[in-house]
Order: structure tokens, then C-alpha cells, then sequence
């Protein structure tokens, strides 16, 4: 079986531990992403919050070198047939959870300039989302501006936005208008933003925080298409990865209904109906589904990509070719450049693709 090819519409590098307390001053750094170690957990700090305290030996099974050393990584990606792939942060998430403007926005500016020089630099195979401040429009919109001309083609969003910015206000007009104008895709990555880590503690405790990964993926849907803010910004393409993608026609069908159903309580009304918005502003993308690839085939919903998710235990890293035999051998050719390559090349530029092998 010969090698298939991907691009990736979802990877993690794993920032330096000390990337912001060398970056910022003394006062912002105690602040920003910490971590410690002790015997058996990792705990990781921001502004002075414990945000998370995990076994080491999860820590350590989604850290191959490669997550931090650039230069492994991409002998990784050669070796599991990777070729593009959006590179979302790690460390670098938590600076969606900050409450205060000044520390959010110099975070999210160290961080850009660190995947700038470390991951924009190494090859133009990766495509690094930059970060921005969610806390204030003005900083968004200015480190949108400064990081396109660093070289960045993609802005990563948190899932769950701050209580009182949710993602119908118009506060995010600004940001909208210039990612519309840069044609930068807004990419929300789930299991980011405010929200809890753990919602259930029952039985089936892992299983179910896992789904609930995924329902913010969806409200990032809703609010942007219910709102008109897709529908006024037709040139915005947001992408929602690591949800899966057979849930968009369902979501748009419910929307539909509701729209359709509910004209009376609807404002505003859209000049398009909420599939159109949907079908053709929103990409997702997925890891192991095979109910993705019949969204394309069987519910022409096309804006799907595969994702790795490497370095990470949800994703396909060490035996992605297995999951891409598995997933696309039986798959018409047409469905399977699509997912592999032809929704991702529509929101990013990498070099062409080696020609697929069958
Ligand atoms: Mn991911």
C-alpha cells in the first residue's frame, strides 16, 4: 500500500516553558502560563488561577520530541505523510482565560513573535494561527494586523468566548471586517475559551467531558450565523477544528427549521438562508470519523478537512497512515483529495502536495 498524503487542518506545537517569562516584563510574566512539575503532576498556572492539574504521564504521552523541536517535527510529518498543517498553540491557549487586557494582549504578541521566528521560519509547510487578546477588539484587531504582515495566514479563536463577549455582539465587528478584508480564516479550536474542564465527574466522567468538547463548536455556529455576522461579512471563512463535521448539516438543518418555523421571533433576517452561510463560510475538521467523509459525499456539505491533531492522544500520531488506509482506501477519489487537500488549500497556502500514490 502505497503512502497517502494529507494536509492537516490540526496540529499543536508546544511553546518553550519559559517563552513568556523571557518575553515580558517582570510584572506580566509572573502572571502568564506557568507550569510546574512535581513527582506525578503536571499544574499548570496563569494569573495566579490553577487552570489545570494533569497525571505526568499524560503530559508526557502527548509530548514526542517533535512537539517542541521544529526540526523533528517535520521528519515526523514526513515519516506519518503529513504534508501542510495549521499549528495551533498549547501553553499558549491559556492566554484565552486571562481576565486582564494588558497581560492577554502582550501574551498573545510574545507568543506570535515566538511562532513567527520558530515555526513560520522553518518551512512554509506550516501554517501557525496567531493568537489575539478576546478581551478587547481594538488589541484583536491590531495583532491581526501586525501578525499578517509576520507572516501568519490564520487567527486561532477560543470555543467559548468571555461571558460578555459571546459571539453575536457586535463588539467583534471590527475583527470580522479585517479578517473578511485579510481573508484570514478565524480557526476555533474546541476545548478552549472560558469554560469548565470538567463538567462531569460521574460515571462515564471521561467520555462525557469529551462530547462536551464539541457543543461549543457548534454555539461558535450559531451565534455567527444567527446574527448576520457571516451573512454581512460574505469573505469570512471560520473554521472549527477537531469537532468532527457530520453535526454541520444537522446544525443547519435545525436552523433552517428554526428560522423558517419561528419567523416571527427572528431577527435579524439573513439575505441567505442559514445552510448557504454555512455550507459555504464554515470548515471543520476531524480525526477518525468515517461519518465525516459521508458529509461530503452523501450531504454535500465539502468544507471538511482531516486533521491529525498531532502531537495529541486524541489525534493519529504514530499510526496516521493506518487511520488514512482506513478511512479513505474504499473512498471515491474525488471525496478523498477534497478532505485531504482541497478544503484545506481554500483557507491556506502551503507548497503543492507530493502526488498521492493510488
Ligand atoms: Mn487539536
Amino acid at each position: 500500500m502505497g503512502k497517502i498524503w494529507a494536509n492537516s487542518g490540526d496540529s499543536h506545537a508546544l511553546e518553550p516553558l519559559d517563552l513568556w517569562e523571557r518575553a515580558l516584563p517582570a510584572r506580566l510574566a509572573e502572571r502568564a502560563p506557568r507550569v510546574e512539575r512535581s513527582d506525578n503532576r503536571e499544574t499548570v498556572y496563569v494569573d495566579g488561577q490553577i487552570m489545570r492539574r494533569d497525571p505526568l504521564s499524560f503530559a508526557e504521552a502527548i509530548r514526542p520530541p517533535g512537539a517542541e523541536d521544529v526540526t523533528i517535527r517535520l521528519t515526523d510529518l514526513d515519516d506519518q505523510g503529513v504534508w501542510g498543517e495549521v499549528v495551533f498553540p498549547s501553553r499558549g491557549f491559556w492566554i484565552h482565560n486571562m481576565t486582564d487586557p494588558e497581560l492577554a494582549r502582550a501574551s498573545a504578541a510574545a507568543y506570535n513573535d515566538w511562532a513567527a521566528d520558530t515555526i513560520i521560519a522553518a518551512s512554509p509547510r506550516l501554517v501557525p494561527a496567531a493568537i489575539t487578546s478576546v478581551l478587547d477588539t481594538d488589541d484583536a484587531v491590531a495583532e491581526l494586523a501586525r501578525a499578517r504582515d509576520r507572516g501568519f495566514q490564520a487567527v486561532y479563536m477560543p470555543a467559548t468566548p468571555p461571558p460578555d463577549r459571546p459571539y453575536n455582539s457586535e463588539v467583534w465587528e471590527p475583527l470580522w471586517s479585517l479578517a473578511e478584508q485579510s481573508r484570514t480564516p478565524l480557526c476555533f479550536h474546541i476545548g478552549t475559551g472560558m469554560m469548565p474542564q470538567v463538567i462531569s465527574r460521574g460515571p462515564g466522567g471521561s467520555v462525557i467531558n469529551y462530547v462536551e468538547t464539541f457543543f461549543p463548536g457548534q454555539r461558535v455556529v450559531a451565534h455567527l450565523v444567527a446574527s448576520g455576522a457571516l451573512d454581512r461579512h460574505p469573505g469570512l471563512r471560520i473554521f472549527v477544528a477537531e469537532a468532527g463535521a457530520a453535526w454541520i448539516p444537522a446544525l443547519a438543518d435545525r436552523m433552517e427549521e428554526g428560522y423558517r418555523q419561528h419567523d416571527m421571533f427572528v431577527r435579524p433576517k439573513l439575505s441567505r438562508s442559514p445552510r448557504e452561510i454555512v455550507y459555504s463560510q464554515v470548515y471543520t475538521s476531524f480525526q477518525h470519523d468515517p461519518s465525516a467523509l459521508l458529509a461530503v459525499s452523501a450531504l454535500g456539505y465539502d468544507k471538511v478537512m482531516w486533521g491529525s491533531d498531532y502531537p495529541h492522544l486524541e489525534g493519529t500520531f504514530p499510526n496516521t497512515q493506518k487511520v488514512l488506509h482506513e478511512l479513505f482506501d474504499d473512498v471515491d477519489p474525488a471525496v478523498r483529495d477534497r478532505v485531504l487537500g482541497g478544503a484545506f488549500a481554500e483557507l491556506f497556502d502551503v507548497p503543492p502536495m507530493p502526488v498521492q500514490a493510488t
